[in-house]
């Protein structure tokens, strides 16, 4: 990507950043795929600076997924559990566990390449648009603004090299073996 150090450049535009930053989070999942055998990266970003940024490392505790590392590192710098104003990217939609850290955590957008129809925490089991749980107050916010698919063919270049790729992505579904 070009510099932008020039002043008269027009700002980026939401959809650039946003892609920049899904950039990043898939180089990532290349790091946690050497490392750590399963490809995720996330990133927490706040008025456009990642504050925070984590491969996976679920080797010694499955609990450490790229987005929990992530939001816990973002909760430490800044100093407070409400991370309202931020945005969770990752290279593959939250699961389960990760949206739920993100809805008490209150981000305010959530970003990812590639969706995760069997295991997500959105296209599954909705807790990242789950409007019940907003009313309870102070322990969650109004569910983030949640963006799907961006670099999804880039990331799932990633993912192809595991032999479980077919569980993810928007065709998954129809990728599905015949026999297991
Ligand atoms: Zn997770």
């Amino acid at each position: 990507m070009r510099a932008s150090l020039n002043k008269n450049q027009p700002p980026m535009k939401q959809e650039e950043i946003d892609q920049k930053f899904i950039r990043r989070t898939i180089a990532l999942s290349e790091v946690a795929l050497k490392h750590d055998g399963a490809p995720f990266g996330a990133l927490i970003v706040k008025d456009g600076k990642i504050i925070a940024e984590s491969a996976n490392d679920s080797k010694g505790r499955v609990s450490n997924h790229a987005e929990v590392l992530a939001l816990d590192s973002a909760h430490k710098k800044l100093k407070t559990s409400d991370l309202s104003g931020c945005t969770l990217y990752s290279n593959c939609e939250p699961c389960p566990m990760c949206s739920f850290m993100a809805r008490e955590y209150k981000v305010s957008r959530v970003v990812f390449a590639i969706p995760s129809p069997f295991m997500g925490g959105y296209s599954k089991w909705d807790i990242l648009q789950d409007d019940e749980i907003t009313q309870f107050k102070p322990f969650f916010s109004t569910p983030p603004k949640v963006i799907s698919g961006i670099f999804e063919k880039e990331a799932m270049a990633v993912f192809k090299k595991t032999p479980l790729w077919w569980i993810f992505g928007s065709d998954a579904k129809n990728n599905r073996p015949t026999r297991l």
